[in-house]
């Protein structure tokens, strides 16, 4: 038998079955069908407070978007966060329709193009600027349509977050400007009359590791400050990036918050001159709404084949790419997973939870220890919230996408 990720807290069982938001599982498919997604907006409230206890209350907590789109779930936090960080026009349309202030917003990502550019600039978004020729195409956009751009510069820091599930910083990469380019051109963005935004400094994302976030934010701001001093101008902004990470696998431990939040304000209370009236942020993703989603599916087929048991569900990698290995790990490894019509009782096989893709990549369990469960049943596949629905292939094989719903939302 191989383990099973663990699974978040925050799940119940009423009447034996796993419930979610209060919810039974099968009371949630009854009306939206499956496979579904559910979302559990409490839980997101919960986490955002959670932070905002454990963390400098000078530190702005904005959410990354592209962790999870769904549109109510994007009113839901937009009354929680302080800011929104898109990565394209198509998010920055969503953004927008989720009630998201332009003046909250700001737009990272490679190969923003001039449509995506002016539609930033017009409606008074920050950029975080990738490269230089961005920022004179930036330039010259704004020039056109007649209003100053909110610029900022994504910096490609010399360090990487240890221990962090996608290196995003440190070497060579397509994002953000190399430091020793960044002095120079902050001095042009400031002369040039845009409003200057400072710096967004991000170098990594699932990261578990309290020392690794604390070693990281320390050396980010001891590069903000340089390169501050190096522009000669004080810092208005810096997004000091994220990397707060979620157990998704056996033996991992959450992320200690407290020992992020002393560090952070001991540095806070000693920051050098230039930074003294910068207003910093963070800006995260999964660790917002990861563990408050959870993914549904109908057992359609019990089968063996050589002595294994195969539960054979209508979802699949098509929705939940990342359960079943095939978004960014190395080593395939078990997702937190449930019969959800059988919650909490004892394991009594070994069964491979597969997807409906004929493909044998799509797996969401793989030889893990269950209830034995029947055609009819449902599984969970946990920590679904972030990287789901909208990073999986949802037109591979034609099977069509998953409903999705928020419960558990006061606002
Ligand atoms: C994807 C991304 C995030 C969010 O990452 P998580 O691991 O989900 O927190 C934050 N910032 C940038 C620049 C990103 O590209």
């Amino acid at each position: 038998m191989k383990p099973l990720g663990p699974i978040p807290p925050g799940y119940a069982a009423i009447d034996g079955e796993l419930a979610i938001g209060g919810r039974k599982a099968s009371e949630l498919v009854a009306e939206a069908g499956t496979p579904l997604f559910v979302y559990d907006g409490a839980l997101i409230e919960a986490r955002v407070a959670a932070l905002r206890s454990a963390l400098p209350q000078r530190l702005g907590l904005h959410y990354a978007m592209k962790a999870n789109p769904f549109a109510p779930l994007l009113r839901h936090i937009a009354g929680l966060v302080d800011g929104f960080d898109i990565a394209s026009g198509g998010e920055l349309l969503m953004a927008e329709a989720a009630g998201v202030q332009a003046e909250r917003i700001s737009f990272a990502g490679p190969g923003k193009r001039d449509a995506d550019l002016e539609a930033a600039i017009s409606r008074g978004v920050t950029l975080n600027l990738e490269s230089a020729r961005e920022a004179e195409r930036a330039l010259v956009i704004a020039e056109r349509v007649g209003r100053a751009p909110k610029l900022a510069i994504r910096v490609n820091p010399d360090f990487d977050l240890k221990g962090s599930g996608m290196k995003m910083g440190g070497g060579a990469k397509p994002f953000g400007v190399d430091t020793d380019g960044v002095p120079a051109l902050a001095r042009t963005i400031i002369a040039s009359g845009a409003e200057w935004r400072g710096f967004h400094i991000y170098a990594g994302s699932q990261t578990l590791d309290a020392a690794a976030i604390v070693e990281m934010q320390a050396a980010t701001l001891t590069l903000a400050a340089r390169l501050a001093e190096e522009s000669g101008a004080v810092l208005p902004v810096c997004n000091l990036g994220g990397g707060f990470g979620i157990p998704y696998f056996p033996g991992d431990l959450p992320l200690d918050l407290a020992a992020v939040g002393a560090a952070l304000a001991k540095r806070f209370a000693a920051l050098p001159e230039v930074l003294q009236e910068t207003a910093f942020c963070i800006e995260l993703g999964r660790y917002l709404v990861g563990e408050a989603g959870v993914y549904l599916t109908r057992i359609i087929d019990r089968k063996e084949s050589h002595g294994e048991v195969f539960l054979v569900t209508d979802g699949g990698l098509h929705h939940q790419l990342a359960a079943s290995g095939n978004f960014g790990t190395v080593v395939r490894r078990n997702y937190p997973s449930a019969i959800a019509t059988r919650f909490g009782a004892s394991v009594e096989e070994e069964a491979s939870v597969v997807g409906c893709l004929c493909t044998p990549l799509d797996r969401l369990a793989d030889k893990g220890g269950f209830p034995r469960a029947e055609e009819g049943d449902l599984v969970a596949v946990f920590c679904a919230g972030a990287y789901g629905a909208s990073a999986s292939p949802v037109h591979f094989l034609g099977h069509g996408p998953a409903a999705e719903r928020l419960v558990n939302a006061r606002s």
